[in-house]
């Protein structure tokens, strides 16, 4: 099958052996996959990770259980053991013998083929068309924070950081009715919050007030814990999604002044980011830039990095 793996570096293979399934998993043909920050980071080198990278796609089970072959699925990245005390206790995205497809211990989804645990796939209602089903996966991230962080219309909320991410993340918290502000640096997804009708504010005209009940950090950067830092109040909440290769930690002794809480947030509920895309709660049209065939993956990976570029697709199985 067709692939793009990463061992030391990035490249395409025309004839890379296709998966196994092992008992319980499907193999799902996939239709579109997504380029995200993650990814990027896993190329300088996160999680140590060698193979094919990618785990947010949309695509059709062709083997596995007669119940899924044919449908056409979104597959949660958390393939988890069922048995040790985090699974037990109904944190399994914590299981602690868990693998993570495209990012930990398990092939991705650049590929014509990828395995994933039956138990982690969700069917695509068809009003959902392909280009928005991709993005389900980091519309559950953005979900989790509202899971994890109670917000409502008293809120005051900032995003920092409009890229790919943070504006699902606003479009997500805009249906609290909070009183949200995105900043970022990038003129353009300035002007799709703004579209959006929610306020936008760049970086550098920003006011340090220390006025934010949450501000949830998603530059991708270490800076934007500072940034944070200068907009949450005292006793606030930083939500924190960046992952990066290498970061620093800041100085804590402004989160022990200031009494911040401090919620790392990562994975989020499948079924909460279908629905909201069925009820056209998020727009994800505006956000796809270019589309490249697998073949041209490495263009792909370039062209994510542009930030004029919001989400570049692979297109593997397109239909
Ligand atoms: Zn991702
Ligand atoms: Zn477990």
């Amino acid at each position: 099958m067709r692939a793009i793996t990463f061992i030391e570096k990035l490249r395409f293979e025309p004839d890379h052996p296709e998966p196994m399934p092992t008992e319980g998993e499907c193999i799902v043909k996939v239709r579109l996959a997504g380029i995200c920050s993650t990814d990027h980071e896993i190329v300088k080198g996160y999680m140590g990770f060698r193979g094919i990278p990618g785990h947010e796609m949309v695509g059709d089970v062709v083997k596995g259980s007669p119940e899924w072959v044919g449908k056409r699925v979104v597959a949660e990245i958390n393939c988890v053991c069922k048995t040790c005390d985090m699974c037990q206790a109904g944190l399994s995205s914590h299981c602690r013998k868990r693998t993570v497809v495209g990012i930990a211990g398990r092939d991705g989804c650049f590929a014509d083929l990828v395995a994933v645990p039956e138990h982690n796939l969700h069917e695509v209602p068809e009003t959902i068309p392909d280009e928005s089903a991709v993005f389900v996966e980091p519309i559950a991230a953005a979900c989790q924070i509202i899971q994890q962080v109670s917000i409502d219309h008293r809120s005051n909320v900032v995003v920092v950081g409009s890229g790919r991410l943070g504006l699902l993340i606003a479009q997500v918290l805009a249906k609290t009715g909070c009183k949200l502000e995105v900043v970022g640096r990038n003129p353009k997804t300035l002007l799709f919050c703004e579209k959006k009708r929610i306020r936008s504010t760049s970086v550098e005209s920003l006011i340090p007030r220390n006025d934010r009940d949450v501000v949830v950090e998603c530059t991708g950067s270490p800076q934007g814990f500072d940034i944070a830092l200068s907009l949450v109040r005292p006793r606030g909440t930083i939500v924190l999604k960046s992952t990066y290769a290498d970061g620093t930690i800041p100085n804590p002794a402004a989160i022990v002044i200031n009494e911040i809480n401090v919620v790392g947030s990562r994975c989020g509920p499948f079924p909460d980011a279908i629905n909201a895309l069925a009820r056209r709660d998020i727009d994800v049209s505006p956000m796809v830039a270019r589309s490249f065939p697998i073949e041209r993956g490495l263009e792909a990976f370039q062209a994510s990095r542009q930030p004029e570029n919001i989400k570049v697709l692979l297109k593997i199985n397109p239909r």
